[in-house]
Protein backbone atom coordinates (compact mmCIF):
# COMPACT_ATOMS: atom_id res chain seq x y z
CA UNK A 1 0.00 0.00 0.00
CA UNK A 2 1.11 3.08 -1.69
CA UNK A 3 -0.57 6.33 -0.43
CA UNK A 4 -0.51 10.60 -0.46
CA UNK A 5 -0.70 12.29 2.18
CA UNK A 6 -0.08 15.57 3.98
CA UNK A 7 1.82 16.73 7.59
CA UNK A 8 1.78 19.86 8.84
CA UNK A 9 3.06 20.66 12.24
CA UNK A 10 6.59 19.24 12.48
CA UNK A 11 7.93 19.51 15.64
CA UNK A 12 8.67 16.56 17.23
CA UNK A 13 5.67 14.50 17.27
CA UNK A 14 4.79 15.74 13.22
CA UNK A 15 8.26 15.34 12.06
CA UNK A 16 8.94 11.82 13.68
CA UNK A 17 5.31 10.74 12.44
CA UNK A 18 5.78 12.08 8.92
CA UNK A 19 9.23 10.17 8.79
CA UNK A 20 7.37 6.81 10.30
CA UNK A 21 4.93 7.52 7.19
CA UNK A 22 7.75 7.53 4.60
CA UNK A 23 9.45 4.94 5.95
CA UNK A 24 6.25 2.61 5.64
CA UNK A 25 6.41 3.56 1.75
CA UNK A 26 4.11 6.66 1.66
CA UNK A 27 4.64 9.75 -0.42
CA UNK A 28 4.70 12.41 2.40
CA UNK A 29 4.12 16.09 2.08
CA UNK A 30 5.82 18.14 4.94
CA UNK A 31 4.87 21.69 5.78
CA UNK A 32 6.00 23.95 8.95
CA UNK A 33 4.43 27.29 9.80
CA UNK A 34 8.30 28.67 10.08
CA UNK A 35 9.99 26.83 6.92
CA UNK A 36 13.30 26.02 9.18
CA UNK A 37 11.41 23.35 10.88
CA UNK A 38 10.68 21.68 7.49
CA UNK A 39 14.27 22.24 6.40
CA UNK A 40 15.81 20.89 9.27
CA UNK A 41 13.79 17.79 8.62
CA UNK A 42 14.84 17.69 5.32
CA UNK A 43 18.23 18.17 6.07
CA UNK A 44 18.83 15.28 8.96
CA UNK A 45 16.09 12.83 7.53
CA UNK A 46 15.26 13.40 4.05
CA UNK A 47 16.43 10.44 2.93
CA UNK A 48 13.85 8.37 5.39
CA UNK A 49 12.04 7.67 2.04
CA UNK A 50 9.49 9.98 0.00
CA UNK A 51 9.31 13.10 2.33
CA UNK A 52 8.46 16.15 -0.17
CA UNK A 53 8.72 19.36 1.26
CA UNK A 54 6.23 22.05 0.93
CA UNK A 55 6.25 25.91 2.19
CA UNK A 56 2.74 26.76 2.27
CA UNK A 57 -0.55 25.38 2.82
CA UNK A 58 -1.65 25.85 -0.65
CA UNK A 59 1.35 24.21 -1.66
CA UNK A 60 0.45 21.51 0.84
CA UNK A 61 -3.42 20.72 -0.41
CA UNK A 62 -2.20 21.15 -4.52
CA UNK A 63 0.29 18.52 -3.65
CA UNK A 64 -1.81 15.89 -2.90
CA UNK A 65 -4.83 13.78 -4.81
CA UNK A 66 -8.61 13.73 -3.52
CA UNK A 67 -9.63 12.55 -1.04
CA UNK A 68 -7.33 14.90 0.62
CA UNK A 69 -5.30 13.40 3.94
CA UNK A 70 -4.02 15.50 6.03
CA UNK A 71 -2.36 15.20 9.74
CA UNK A 72 -2.25 18.11 11.62
CA UNK A 73 0.24 17.38 14.55
CA UNK A 74 0.74 21.31 16.09
CA UNK A 75 0.05 22.89 20.26
CA UNK A 76 -3.61 22.18 20.85
CA UNK A 77 -6.26 24.69 21.39
CA UNK A 78 -5.69 27.79 19.25
CA UNK A 79 -3.12 26.91 17.19
CA UNK A 80 -4.87 24.06 15.99
CA UNK A 81 -8.25 26.04 15.35
CA UNK A 82 -5.44 28.28 13.17
CA UNK A 83 -4.34 25.84 11.24
CA UNK A 84 -7.72 24.43 10.71
CA UNK A 85 -9.00 27.89 10.04
CA UNK A 86 -6.08 28.14 6.93
CA UNK A 87 -6.14 25.32 5.40
CA UNK A 88 -10.29 24.18 5.89
CA UNK A 89 -10.87 26.50 2.68
CA UNK A 90 -8.53 25.17 0.51
CA UNK A 91 -10.36 21.57 0.63
CA UNK A 92 -12.69 20.04 -1.50
CA UNK A 93 -15.74 17.84 -0.30
CA UNK A 94 -14.60 14.62 1.24
CA UNK A 95 -11.16 15.42 1.92
CA UNK A 96 -9.99 14.26 5.10
CA UNK A 97 -8.14 16.31 7.70
CA UNK A 98 -6.76 14.53 11.00
CA UNK A 99 -5.78 16.23 14.21
CA UNK A 100 -3.42 13.93 15.83
CA UNK A 101 -2.62 16.54 18.72
CA UNK A 102 -3.57 16.40 22.02
CA UNK A 103 -6.84 18.36 21.97
CA UNK A 104 -9.83 18.44 24.20
CA UNK A 105 -12.12 16.61 23.20
CA UNK A 106 -15.07 18.81 23.64
CA UNK A 107 -13.08 20.44 21.21
CA UNK A 108 -13.16 17.87 18.88
CA UNK A 109 -16.89 17.65 19.09
CA UNK A 110 -16.96 21.24 18.07
CA UNK A 111 -14.25 21.06 15.30
CA UNK A 112 -16.27 17.60 13.98
CA UNK A 113 -19.35 19.15 13.94
CA UNK A 114 -18.30 22.45 11.99
CA UNK A 115 -16.10 20.96 9.69
CA UNK A 116 -19.25 18.33 8.68
CA UNK A 117 -21.12 21.66 7.87
CA UNK A 118 -18.35 22.16 5.06
CA UNK A 119 -18.72 18.89 3.98
CA UNK A 120 -15.16 17.85 5.48
CA UNK A 121 -14.22 14.32 7.19
CA UNK A 122 -12.05 16.04 10.60
CA UNK A 123 -10.90 12.53 12.76
CA UNK A 124 -9.59 13.72 16.20
CA UNK A 125 -7.32 11.18 16.68
CA UNK A 126 -4.94 10.27 20.22
CA UNK A 127 -1.94 9.67 19.23
CA UNK A 128 0.19 8.10 22.48
CA UNK A 129 4.10 7.14 22.37
CA UNK A 130 5.92 9.94 22.97
CA UNK A 131 8.87 10.50 19.99
CA UNK A 132 10.07 7.50 19.86
CA UNK A 133 6.14 5.81 19.39
CA UNK A 134 5.22 8.56 16.66
CA UNK A 135 8.73 7.48 14.85
CA UNK A 136 8.56 3.47 15.41
CA UNK A 137 4.80 2.67 15.79
CA UNK A 138 2.87 4.37 18.26
CA UNK A 139 -0.95 3.60 19.66
CA UNK A 140 -3.39 5.55 17.47
CA UNK A 141 -6.92 6.19 18.89
CA UNK A 142 -9.10 7.69 15.97
CA UNK A 143 -12.74 9.22 16.34
CA UNK A 144 -14.67 10.79 13.75
CA UNK A 145 -17.06 9.00 11.17
CA UNK A 146 -16.62 5.48 10.06
CA UNK A 147 -16.60 7.25 6.65
CA UNK A 148 -13.46 9.35 7.74
CA UNK A 149 -12.27 5.97 9.06
CA UNK A 150 -12.55 4.30 5.70
CA UNK A 151 -10.14 6.56 4.09
CA UNK A 152 -7.53 6.94 6.74
CA UNK A 153 -7.83 4.09 9.17
CA UNK A 154 -5.85 1.35 6.51
CA UNK A 155 -3.28 4.52 6.84
CA UNK A 156 -3.07 5.02 10.37
CA UNK A 157 -3.35 1.45 11.03
CA UNK A 158 -0.34 1.10 9.07
CA UNK A 159 2.07 3.21 11.12
CA UNK A 160 0.89 2.18 14.27
CA UNK A 161 2.35 -0.23 16.48
CA UNK A 162 1.71 -4.11 16.15
CA UNK A 163 0.81 -6.81 18.62
CA UNK A 164 1.09 -10.42 16.98
CA UNK A 165 0.30 -9.00 13.59
CA UNK A 166 -2.57 -6.41 14.99
CA UNK A 167 -2.12 -3.11 14.81
CA UNK A 168 -2.69 -0.65 17.81
CA UNK A 169 -5.22 1.53 16.34
CA UNK A 170 -8.81 1.09 16.07
CA UNK A 171 -11.55 3.22 15.05
CA UNK A 172 -12.80 4.62 19.18
CA UNK A 173 -15.62 5.80 18.25
CA UNK A 174 -17.46 9.43 16.51
CA UNK A 175 -16.33 13.04 16.96
CA UNK A 176 -14.48 13.07 20.29
CA UNK A 177 -14.17 9.79 21.19
CA UNK A 178 -10.70 9.45 20.33
CA UNK A 179 -9.12 12.65 22.02
CA UNK A 180 -11.87 11.53 25.27
CA UNK A 181 -10.01 8.09 25.21
CA UNK A 182 -6.91 9.71 24.70
CA UNK A 183 -7.77 11.83 27.47
CA UNK A 184 -8.13 9.33 29.96
CA UNK A 185 -5.31 7.01 28.40
CA UNK A 186 -2.98 10.25 29.66
CA UNK A 187 -4.91 10.05 33.27
CA UNK A 188 -4.00 6.37 33.63
CA UNK A 189 -0.28 7.16 32.88
CA UNK A 190 -0.58 9.92 35.36
CA UNK A 191 -1.82 7.17 38.22
CA UNK A 192 0.48 4.90 36.81
CA UNK A 193 3.59 7.18 38.06
CA UNK A 194 1.99 8.51 40.82
CA UNK A 195 1.60 4.45 42.22
CA UNK A 196 5.49 3.32 40.95
CA UNK A 197 6.73 7.12 42.35
CA UNK A 198 5.29 5.83 46.16
CA UNK A 199 6.66 2.25 45.59
CA UNK A 200 10.01 3.68 45.05
CA UNK A 201 9.20 5.94 48.30
CA UNK A 202 8.32 3.51 49.97
CA UNK A 203 11.33 1.54 49.49
CA UNK A 204 13.92 3.98 49.72
CA UNK A 205 12.54 5.31 53.67
CA UNK A 206 11.31 2.05 54.61
CA UNK A 207 14.22 -0.14 53.29
CA UNK A 208 16.93 2.68 53.31
CA UNK A 209 17.54 1.15 49.74
CA UNK A 210 19.45 3.47 47.04
CA UNK A 211 17.86 4.53 43.93
CA UNK A 212 20.25 1.88 41.60
CA UNK A 213 19.33 -0.81 44.21
CA UNK A 214 15.26 -0.38 43.86
CA UNK A 215 16.13 0.38 40.00
CA UNK A 216 17.35 -3.37 40.38
CA UNK A 217 13.92 -4.24 41.90
CA UNK A 218 11.85 -2.61 39.25
CA UNK A 219 13.87 -4.55 36.60
CA UNK A 220 12.89 -7.55 38.47
CA UNK A 221 9.18 -6.60 38.73
CA UNK A 222 9.26 -6.26 35.08
CA UNK A 223 10.01 -9.33 34.53
CA UNK A 224 6.18 -10.58 36.53
CA UNK A 225 2.74 -9.43 35.80
CA UNK A 226 3.69 -5.65 36.57
CA UNK A 227 5.87 -5.93 33.16
CA UNK A 228 5.18 -2.61 31.18
CA UNK A 229 7.11 0.51 29.34
CA UNK A 230 6.35 2.37 32.55
CA UNK A 231 8.03 -0.15 35.06
CA UNK A 232 11.00 -0.64 32.36
CA UNK A 233 11.73 3.03 32.56
CA UNK A 234 11.53 3.31 35.87
CA UNK A 235 14.22 1.17 36.55
CA UNK A 236 16.21 2.69 33.41
CA UNK A 237 15.91 6.22 35.71
CA UNK A 238 16.42 5.17 39.05
CA UNK A 239 20.02 3.31 38.09
CA UNK A 240 21.15 6.29 36.42
CA UNK A 241 23.84 8.35 37.75
CA UNK A 242 23.73 12.24 37.19
CA UNK A 243 27.21 12.73 35.37
CA UNK A 244 28.31 16.05 36.64
CA UNK A 245 28.08 14.76 40.48
CA UNK A 246 28.14 11.51 40.33
CA UNK A 247 24.93 11.69 42.94
CA UNK A 248 22.27 9.14 41.41
CA UNK A 249 20.58 10.97 39.23
CA UNK A 250 17.11 10.94 40.82
CA UNK A 251 18.42 12.87 43.61
CA UNK A 252 19.74 16.33 41.50
CA UNK A 253 15.88 16.34 40.02
CA UNK A 254 13.54 19.11 41.26
CA UNK A 255 10.97 17.08 43.00
CA UNK A 256 8.13 18.96 41.68
CA UNK A 257 6.40 17.41 38.81
CA UNK A 258 4.61 19.38 36.11
CA UNK A 259 1.87 18.77 33.51
CA UNK A 260 0.50 19.38 30.17
CA UNK A 261 -3.27 19.29 31.05
CA UNK A 262 -4.86 15.48 30.33
CA UNK A 263 -4.69 14.80 33.49
CA UNK A 264 -6.49 17.37 34.83
CA UNK A 265 -9.24 17.47 32.32
CA UNK A 266 -9.86 13.60 32.92
CA UNK A 267 -10.61 14.88 36.67
CA UNK A 268 -12.55 17.47 35.30
CA UNK A 269 -14.47 15.14 32.98
CA UNK A 270 -14.93 12.66 35.61
CA UNK A 271 -16.35 15.30 38.03
CA UNK A 272 -19.23 15.70 35.19
CA UNK A 273 -19.86 12.25 34.47
CA UNK A 274 -19.81 11.60 38.30
CA UNK A 275 -17.33 8.68 37.68
CA UNK A 276 -14.47 8.14 40.77
CA UNK A 277 -11.49 7.80 39.04
CA UNK A 278 -9.73 8.72 42.37
CA UNK A 279 -6.56 7.14 41.60
CA UNK A 280 -6.07 9.69 38.49
CA UNK A 281 -6.97 12.52 41.06
CA UNK A 282 -4.81 11.57 43.83
CA UNK A 283 -1.85 11.70 40.91
CA UNK A 284 -3.24 14.99 39.58
CA UNK A 285 -3.03 16.42 43.37
CA UNK A 286 0.09 15.05 44.10
CA UNK A 287 1.65 16.57 40.96
CA UNK A 288 0.19 20.19 42.08
CA UNK A 289 1.12 19.35 45.85
CA UNK A 290 5.11 18.53 44.61
CA UNK A 291 4.24 22.54 43.25
CA UNK A 292 3.54 24.15 45.97
CA UNK A 293 7.28 24.87 47.01
CA UNK A 294 6.30 27.76 49.52
CA UNK A 295 3.87 25.98 51.51
CA UNK A 296 5.85 22.47 51.90
CA UNK A 297 8.94 24.77 52.59
CA UNK A 298 6.69 25.76 55.61
CA UNK A 299 5.31 22.70 56.88
CA UNK A 300 8.65 20.78 56.81
CA UNK A 301 9.73 23.40 59.63
CA UNK A 302 6.58 22.90 61.94
CA UNK A 303 4.57 19.83 60.83
CA UNK A 304 5.69 16.72 63.05
CA UNK A 305 5.92 13.60 61.44
CA UNK A 306 5.06 10.41 63.81
CA UNK A 307 8.59 9.83 64.95
CA UNK A 308 8.69 6.51 64.95
CA UNK A 309 11.25 4.24 62.87
CA UNK A 310 10.42 1.58 60.29
CA UNK A 311 12.69 -1.62 62.20
CA UNK A 312 9.44 -3.74 63.12
CA UNK A 313 7.71 -3.72 59.60
CA UNK A 314 11.08 -3.58 57.29
CA UNK A 315 12.77 -6.32 59.46
CA UNK A 316 11.96 -8.81 56.27
CA UNK A 317 13.37 -6.91 53.85
CA UNK A 318 11.73 -9.31 50.71
CA UNK A 319 8.48 -10.11 52.31
CA UNK A 320 8.05 -5.46 52.74
CA UNK A 321 9.37 -5.76 49.08
CA UNK A 322 7.03 -8.06 48.08
CA UNK A 323 4.21 -5.98 49.79
CA UNK A 324 5.16 -3.08 47.95
CA UNK A 325 4.94 -4.73 44.85
CA UNK A 326 1.25 -6.32 45.55
CA UNK A 327 0.16 -2.84 46.59
CA UNK A 328 1.82 -1.42 43.56
CA UNK A 329 -0.01 -4.67 41.47
CA UNK A 330 -3.43 -3.67 43.26
CA UNK A 331 -3.55 0.02 43.37
CA UNK A 332 -2.73 -0.08 39.71
CA UNK A 333 -5.92 -2.60 38.83
CA UNK A 334 -8.03 -0.42 40.62
CA UNK A 335 -6.57 3.01 38.91
CA UNK A 336 -7.27 1.10 35.49
CA UNK A 337 -10.81 0.11 36.02
CA UNK A 338 -11.71 3.38 37.23
CA UNK A 339 -10.02 5.16 33.89
CA UNK A 340 -12.09 1.72 31.68
CA UNK A 341 -15.34 3.01 33.97
CA UNK A 342 -14.69 7.04 33.28
CA UNK A 343 -14.31 5.61 29.04
CA UNK A 344 -18.20 3.78 29.30
CA UNK A 345 -19.10 6.47 31.16
CA UNK A 346 -18.24 9.01 28.49
CA UNK A 347 -19.18 6.90 25.73
CA UNK A 348 -22.85 6.97 27.11
CA UNK A 349 -22.78 9.66 27.51
CA UNK A 350 -21.29 11.16 24.05
CA UNK A 351 -23.26 8.22 22.25
CA UNK A 352 -20.00 6.15 21.15
CA UNK A 353 -19.84 2.91 21.29
CA UNK A 354 -16.68 2.65 22.62
CA UNK A 355 -15.44 -1.26 22.89
CA UNK A 356 -13.60 -1.24 25.84
CA UNK A 357 -11.31 -4.45 24.86
CA UNK A 358 -10.45 -3.04 21.44
CA UNK A 359 -9.27 -0.28 23.30
CA UNK A 360 -7.04 -2.20 25.77
CA UNK A 361 -5.74 -4.30 23.09
CA UNK A 362 -4.60 -1.35 21.15
CA UNK A 363 -2.64 -0.27 24.49
CA UNK A 364 -0.53 -3.29 24.80
CA UNK A 365 2.25 -1.41 22.65
CA UNK A 366 3.10 2.08 21.07
CA UNK A 367 1.80 4.23 24.30
CA UNK A 368 3.43 5.15 27.22
CA UNK A 369 0.82 2.81 29.43
CA UNK A 370 1.63 -0.22 27.46
CA UNK A 371 1.99 -3.75 29.60
CA UNK A 372 1.35 -7.34 29.28
CA UNK A 373 -1.20 -6.71 32.10
CA UNK A 374 -3.56 -5.23 29.18
CA UNK A 375 -3.61 -8.65 27.24
CA UNK A 376 -5.57 -9.77 30.18
CA UNK A 377 -7.92 -6.72 29.95
CA UNK A 378 -8.41 -7.43 26.51
CA UNK A 379 -9.00 -10.92 27.00
CA UNK A 380 -11.74 -9.71 29.98
CA UNK A 381 -14.01 -7.07 28.38
CA UNK A 382 -13.57 -9.51 25.15
CA UNK A 383 -15.71 -12.20 27.04
CA UNK A 384 -17.33 -9.72 29.09
CA UNK A 385 -17.84 -6.72 26.68
CA UNK A 386 -21.41 -5.63 29.58
CA UNK A 387 -19.00 -6.07 32.85
CA UNK A 388 -19.71 -3.42 35.13
CA UNK A 389 -15.96 -3.43 36.87
CA UNK A 390 -12.75 -4.58 36.01
CA UNK A 391 -12.39 -5.62 40.06
CA UNK A 392 -15.18 -8.29 39.59
CA UNK A 393 -13.61 -10.18 36.95
CA UNK A 394 -12.97 -13.68 38.29
CA UNK A 395 -8.88 -12.83 37.13
CA UNK A 396 -8.99 -9.18 38.41
CA UNK A 397 -10.56 -10.75 41.66
CA UNK A 398 -8.57 -13.19 43.05
CA UNK A 399 -5.62 -11.17 41.51
CA UNK A 400 -5.77 -8.47 43.91
CA UNK A 401 -7.46 -10.49 46.35
CA UNK A 402 -3.94 -11.99 46.44
CA UNK A 403 -2.29 -9.21 46.52
CA UNK A 404 -4.69 -7.71 49.67
CA UNK A 405 -2.46 -8.37 52.72
CA UNK A 406 0.25 -6.61 51.23
CA UNK A 407 -1.46 -3.46 49.84
CA UNK A 408 -3.28 -3.11 53.18
CA UNK A 409 0.11 -4.00 55.19
CA UNK A 410 1.95 -0.81 52.90
CA UNK A 411 -1.39 1.35 53.17
CA UNK A 412 -0.61 0.96 56.99
CA UNK A 413 2.97 1.03 57.03
CA UNK A 414 2.84 4.12 55.00
CA UNK A 415 0.11 5.76 57.71
CA UNK A 416 2.18 4.71 60.81
CA UNK A 417 5.14 5.63 59.76
CA UNK A 418 4.44 9.28 57.65
CA UNK A 419 5.27 8.56 54.45
CA UNK A 420 2.41 9.80 51.67
CA UNK A 421 1.00 7.09 49.76
CA UNK A 422 -2.13 8.54 48.50
CA UNK A 423 -2.87 6.45 45.25
CA UNK A 424 -2.19 2.89 47.13
CA UNK A 425 -4.43 4.12 50.38
CA UNK A 426 -7.31 5.79 48.21
CA UNK A 427 -7.00 2.79 45.84
CA UNK A 428 -7.76 0.74 48.60
CA UNK A 429 -10.49 3.40 50.03
CA UNK A 430 -11.91 2.82 46.55
CA UNK A 431 -11.69 -1.28 47.03
CA UNK A 432 -13.54 -1.42 50.09
CA UNK A 433 -15.96 1.31 49.48
CA UNK A 434 -16.87 -0.93 46.77
CA UNK A 435 -16.90 -3.88 48.35
CA UNK A 436 -19.06 -2.70 51.35
CA UNK A 437 -22.01 -4.23 52.21
CA UNK A 438 -23.99 -0.87 53.73
CA UNK A 439 -22.29 2.39 52.94
CA UNK A 440 -22.51 5.59 55.30
CA UNK A 441 -24.24 7.16 52.31
CA UNK A 442 -27.52 6.12 53.99
CA UNK A 443 -25.99 8.67 57.04
CA UNK A 444 -25.14 11.46 54.31
CA UNK A 445 -28.55 11.44 53.31
CA UNK A 446 -29.88 11.25 56.71
CA UNK A 447 -28.45 14.65 57.38
CA UNK A 448 -29.32 16.09 53.89
CA UNK A 449 -32.92 15.57 54.41
CA UNK A 450 -32.14 17.46 58.15
CA UNK A 451 -30.72 20.61 56.89
CA UNK A 452 -32.00 20.72 53.38
CA UNK A 453 -35.56 18.59 53.38
CA UNK A 454 -33.67 16.90 50.42
CA UNK A 455 -35.42 13.58 51.20
CA UNK A 456 -34.32 10.20 51.29
CA UNK A 457 -35.27 6.37 49.79
CA UNK A 458 -36.22 3.49 52.12
CA UNK A 459 -34.81 0.14 51.93
CA UNK A 460 -38.50 -1.06 52.86
CA UNK A 461 -40.64 0.93 50.71
CA UNK A 462 -40.81 2.44 47.12
CA UNK A 463 -40.86 6.38 46.66
CA UNK A 464 -39.10 9.46 48.34
CA UNK A 465 -39.74 10.44 52.22
CA UNK A 466 -38.78 13.41 54.51
CA UNK A 467 -38.95 13.22 58.28
CA UNK A 468 -40.85 16.85 59.76
CA UNK A 469 -36.98 17.11 61.60
CA UNK A 470 -38.69 20.56 62.74
CA UNK A 471 -41.80 19.09 64.31
CA UNK A 472 -43.08 16.40 65.37
CA UNK A 473 -40.27 14.08 63.31
CA UNK A 474 -43.53 12.42 61.59
CA UNK A 475 -42.42 10.79 57.99
CA UNK A 476 -44.40 12.30 55.42
CA UNK A 477 -43.97 11.05 52.05
CA UNK A 478 -42.06 13.72 49.66
P1 LIG B 1 4.40 21.33 20.07
O1 LIG B 1 3.21 21.00 20.86
O2 LIG B 1 5.59 21.84 20.76
O3 LIG B 1 3.95 22.38 18.92
C1 LIG B 1 4.88 22.95 18.06
C2 LIG B 1 4.34 22.94 16.64
O4 LIG B 1 3.11 23.67 16.56
C3 LIG B 1 5.31 23.60 15.69
O5 LIG B 1 5.29 22.90 14.46
C4 LIG B 1 4.73 25.00 15.56
O6 LIG B 1 5.10 25.65 14.39
C5 LIG B 1 3.27 24.66 15.54
N1 LIG B 1 2.42 25.82 15.82
C6 LIG B 1 2.26 26.45 17.00
N2 LIG B 1 1.39 27.48 16.86
C7 LIG B 1 1.01 27.49 15.56
C8 LIG B 1 0.12 28.30 14.81
N3 LIG B 1 -0.57 29.29 15.38
N4 LIG B 1 -0.02 28.03 13.49
C9 LIG B 1 0.66 27.03 12.91
N5 LIG B 1 1.51 26.21 13.57
C10 LIG B 1 1.67 26.45 14.89
O7 LIG B 1 4.84 20.08 19.16
P2 LIG B 1 4.94 18.52 19.53
O8 LIG B 1 5.52 17.89 18.32
O9 LIG B 1 5.56 18.27 20.85
O10 LIG B 1 3.41 18.08 19.66
C11 LIG B 1 2.49 18.23 18.59
C12 LIG B 1 1.12 17.81 19.10
O11 LIG B 1 1.18 16.44 19.50
C13 LIG B 1 0.65 18.59 20.33
O12 LIG B 1 -0.73 18.77 20.28
C14 LIG B 1 1.02 17.68 21.48
O13 LIG B 1 0.21 17.90 22.61
C15 LIG B 1 0.76 16.32 20.85
N6 LIG B 1 1.49 15.21 21.44
C16 LIG B 1 2.76 15.37 21.86
C17 LIG B 1 3.45 14.29 22.42
C18 LIG B 1 4.87 14.44 22.85
O14 LIG B 1 5.41 13.48 23.42
N7 LIG B 1 5.51 15.58 22.59
C19 LIG B 1 2.83 12.98 22.58
C20 LIG B 1 1.53 12.91 22.03
C21 LIG B 1 0.88 14.00 21.51
P3 LIG B 1 6.39 26.64 14.38
O15 LIG B 1 7.56 25.74 14.19
O16 LIG B 1 6.15 27.53 13.22
O17 LIG B 1 6.41 27.37 15.68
Amino acid sequence: MSEQIGVTGLATMGANLARNLARHGHHVVVHNRTKAKTDALMGAHGEDGDLVPVESLEDLVGALERPRKVIIMVAAGDPTDAVIEAIAPLLDEGDVLVDGGNARYTDTIRRTAELGERGLHFVGAGISGGEEGALDGPSIMPGGSAEAYAVIGPLLEDISAHVDGEPCCTHVGTDGAGHFVKMVHNGIEYADMQLIAEAYDLLRQGLGMSPAEIGDVFATWNEGDLQSYLIEITAEVLRHTDERTGKPFVDVVLDEAEQKGTGRWTVQSALDLGTPVSGIAEAVFARALSGHVDQRAAAQKVLPGPGRDWDDQVADREAFTESVRQALYAAKVVAYSQGFDQIARGAEEHGWDVDRGALAAIWRDGCIIRAAFLDRVRQVFTDEPDLTTLLTNEYFRDAVADAQEGWRQVVAGAARHGVPAPGFASALAYYDGLRAERSPAALIQGLRDRFGSHTYKRVDAEGSFHTMWSEDRREVEA
